[in-house]
This record gives structure tokens, C-alpha cells and sequence, in this order.
């Protein structure tokens, strides 16, 4: 994919980007080199979007993060159609833009990231191994796979999402949403960290690690509420 020349990549011509949708990619191209550097994603795996009114921004398909340049704003509007660029959107549009249909999400970060990815091939949801669960909605559930860009895909990642912020997609990755791109990447952050916990407490032969309980769980989604607000 990576060795593709840059033309193959394009289509035709749309409007001009609007000085907040070029600040707006700016931060998606940092957020997306992010998820790189941070070992989320390995080449041109993973994608991410920023939502600016009724425009979505999303990373292009196939091309390295790091020759992503500010002419290459790439949008589309909410029904898929291209506004801004002619790089060609992301293979994931459709899971990205029933994301923007049904929540009010700011912004979406789909990953590779390893342990998230191991834990969706073993688990239908991630067990409540940490009180993080609550900063992602509750219990992690992992959607059933279905192959990656297609509506099936979107449609089985919203059952997964419904009332979280985060959901693992099975035998592929994650995907996360947030009002801003920070926050969306952050939760893909700790999503990642969790799996990573839950693998390596559970890998200890003959020991078996607890979990919450729900109570437990509801507990800290009430303190959490004020998390960060104390001065
Ligand atoms: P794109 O390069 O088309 O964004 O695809 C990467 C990916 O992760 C597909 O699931
Ligand atoms: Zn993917």
C-alpha cells in the first residue's frame, strides 16, 4: 500500500478548507503520528477522524503519516460524499461516519494496538480488570469481526459502542471517540493499557486475577464525575 504513487490516491477536486478545518487537520495529522510514535499502529494501519460542523476530516488511505502535509486536507460531509481534498478517505469512513451519525463524538481513533488486538480474538468483552473501564463507558465489549471498511464492520462496532466511548473490533483493533481528538486518543491510551493488564495478570499459570464487580464499577463512574475538577 505504502508504495502506491501519491496520484493513485487521488480524485477530483473539491472546495477549499476553511482556516479552522486547516487548524483542525493539523491536530489530525499530530493525533495520527501519535498513534504511530506510540506504538498503536504499525505503517498505515489504523485511521483517525475530527468532526468541524457538518465536515468530518479523515486520515487518507494508504498514505505514512509523515508525508501528510497541510495541503493535504482530506473531508467528507456526514453522507460520505468528498469536501475537501484529493487524497482518497480512509478505507474505514463507514465506521468513522456512523460514529459522527449517532453520537455527538468530536473525533475517532481506529488502532492496531497489540494487546487490545490479542484480548479481541480471546474475549467478547474486556473483564473488569481495572476501574479505567469507567472512563470509557463501563465494560469494554469487543464487536464481532466482520472484514475491515465495511458497513458490517460499522453496523457491529455501534451495537459494541452503545453507551461507551470505546469498543474492541474482534481480530482487528480498536476504535475510541471522544469530544476532542486528545481525549478520543487518550481513551485508546488507557484501552490499550487495560488489555495489556488483563493479558499479563492472566498469563500467571495457576492464578486467576479478580475482577470488579458492577457496584464496583458504578462506584467510580459517580466519583469519577468530579475527577480532576478539585483544585
Ligand atoms: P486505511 O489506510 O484505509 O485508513 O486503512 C487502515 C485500516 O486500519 C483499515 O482497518
Ligand atoms: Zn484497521
Amino acid at each position: 500500500m505504502n508504495d502506491r504513487p501519491r496520484d493513485e490516491h487521488r480524485t477530483a477536486r473539491s472546495r477549499k478548507a476553511t482556516d479552522e478545518e486547516a487548524d483542525a487537520w493539523r491536530d489530525l495529522v499530530a493525533t495520527a503520528r501519535r498513534t504511530a510514535a506510540d506504538g498503536l499502529v504499525v505503517g498505515t494501519s489504523g485511521n483517525v477522524s475530527v468532526r468541524v460542523g457538518d465536515t468530518v476530516l479523515v486520515t487518507p488511505s494508504g498514505v505514512p503519516y509523515d508525508r501528510l502535509t497541510p495541503d493535504d486536507v482530506t473531508g467528507v460531509d456526514l453522507d460520505g460524499r468528498q469536501m475537501l481534498g484529493t487524497l482518497v478517505p480512509t478505507s474505514e469512513l463507514p465506521l468513522h461516519l456512523a460514529v459522527y451519525r449517532t453520537t455527538g463524538a468530536g473525533a475517532v481513533v481506529h488502532t492496531h494496538a497489540v494487546h487490545a488486538t490479542a484480548v479481541s480474538t480471546l474475549v467478547p468483552e474486556l473483564p473488569l480488570i481495572h476501574y479505567m473501564a469507567a472512563a470509557l463507558g463501563g465494560p469494554v465489549r469487543v464487536a464481532p469481526y466482520a472484514p475491515y471498511g465495511t458497513e458490517e464492520l460499522a453496523g457491529n462496532m455501534l451495537r459494541a459502542l452503545a453507551g461507551r466511548t470505546g469498543c474492541l473490533l474482534q481480530n482487528h483493533g480498536t476504535v475510541t471517540c471522544g469530544a476532542t481528538l486528545d481525549q478520543a486518543l487518550d481513551r485508546t491510551a488507557q484501552l490499550e493499557w487495560m488489555c495489556r493488564v488483563w493479558l499479563t495478570a492472566s498469563s500467571v499459570p495457576g492464578l486467576t486475577p479478580s475482577l470488579l464487580t458492577p457496584g464496583q464499577l458504578a462506584e467510580v463512574q459517580e466519583r469519577m464525575r468530579d475527577y480532576g475538577r478539585r483544585h
